[in-house]
């Protein structure tokens, strides 16, 4: 009863963003209905590889790929980079080139280079993961998120974690609009988790949320009638489940046109890694040379990769288009292009695998390679 009069004050929006900070935790903390939620954990969680583990190297890796990954796709990756590097050492003696070749296809590669440094930085100082929050918070590329992940996965601290469909069921459980994806918006969904956080079992406490957002309250409009959280939910009682939760509004994509020359002689090519802050650092590419606009397509008419590859990051949409420019020698072209290219050198079309390559150029290379073989 009393929950119905505290959702109906928690309608007006003035009263909501003032009060939620200050009372809705500790109402939800006394009425949380735990047993419901850890019922419902243990019959409906998903068996995943790092879930049977409190190693904080393998939670570690888990929880980076997963950053910006769907887990069906990040499963392959994770088996795959913990059976490469199975631990800190071998991570930190690792070249970077190796490190990227087992994530080449993830993208967002500035994480695994921040991996690779943590796990050298780690090795160095006393070849352990920290233990703490704050020692975990230290590391390159650990941000409050996953700190608070390997902080309770690991070693059972009471610090919360919430990922996106963590936030979705906050949102939703305190019919809240904030912005979620701001700092602010992060700051005021970290307090409200801290606050509602189960200190006996914060493991059991972050991986029941989690997986609730995951499993059962999905973005849209999920099936609140058989949900352990329903009759707390404020969102629920309010009819605002399908609007939550509230993100900011997507910035315009900037166009690029990035043309790339394959050079080709006797079953060899120029290839060279790219530098500097730009998009896929230290991955490897064929020379390119960017434009304001691409020509028309039919002036690509005898080229074999005769299409343009449309390739969407964060905040970038990429336009590509794939020469093949045959040569009678590579090497006056490599030296006409090494000033502006320093780290170009000749490979074989075979040994291309070897190479960290961005998922675009890795695309282009497979399609050219498949027809060549037709
Ligand atoms: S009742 Fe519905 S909206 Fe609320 S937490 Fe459950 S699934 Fe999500």
């Amino acid at each position: 009863m009393l929950h119905k009069y505290f959702v109906i004050f928690l309608q007006k929006k003035i009263f909501r963003s003032f009060i939620l900070p200050i009372f809705a935790p500790s109402f939800m903390n006394r009425n949380m209905k735990l047993d419901s939620l850890y019922r419902w954990y243990e019959q409906n969680h998903r068996v995943l590889p790092w879930r049977d583990t409190t190693d904080p190297y393998c939670i570690w890796v888990s929880e980076i790929i997963l950053q910006q990954t769907r887990v069906a796709q990040g499963m392959d990756y994770y088996l795959r980079f913990v059976s490469r590097f199975p631990d800190l050492r071998s991570l930190a003696e690792a070249d970077e080139d190796d490190v990227l070749l087992c994530w080449q296809g993830l993208g967002y590669y500035s994480r695994a280079r921040n991996l690779h440094r943590a796990a050298r930085m780690l090795w160095q100082r006393d070849g352990k993961m920290p233990d703490t929050f704050e020692g975990l918070r230290q590391m390159p590329g650990v941000g409050d998120y996953t700190a608070g992940a390997i902080a309770s996965f690991a070693y059972n601290l009471p610090y919360p974690a919430l990922d996106g469909n963590g936030y979705r069921v906050l949102s939703r459980l305190f019919d809240s609009d904030a912005v979620f994806d701001t700092s602010a918006g992060k700051r005021f969904f970290h307090q409200l988790a801290d606050s509602i956080l189960d200190r006996n079992n914060p493991r059991l406490f972050n991986s029941a949320i989690m997986e609730l957002g995951a499993l059962q309250c999905v973005p849209g409009q999920p099936d609140c009638r058989i949900c352990p959280l329903r009759s707390q939910c404020m969102a629920e009682a309010a009819g605002t489940v399908a609007l939550l939760p509230v993100r900011k509004p997507r910035s315009e994509l900037k166009d690029r046109f990035l043309s790339y020359t394959v050079y080709l002689s006797a079953g060899q090519t120029l290839i060279y890694q790219r530098q500097g802050k730009d998009i896929w650092q230290h991955l490897w590419e064929f020379p390119v040379r960017e434009t304001d606009s691409h020509p028309p397509i039919d002036a690509l008419a005898d080229c074999p990769i005769n299409k343009e590859y449309v390739h969407v990051l964060s905040h970038q949409r990429l336009h590509a288009r794939f020469v093949v420019q045959p040569v009678a020698s590579l090497e006056p072209v490599m030296h006409e292009l090494a000033p502006a290219l320093p780290s170009l050198r000749i490979v074989a079309l075979s040994e291309l695998s070897d190479y960290a390559l961005s998922r675009l150029t890795q695309k282009a290379v497979e399609e050219w390679l498949a027809c060549q073989k037709l």
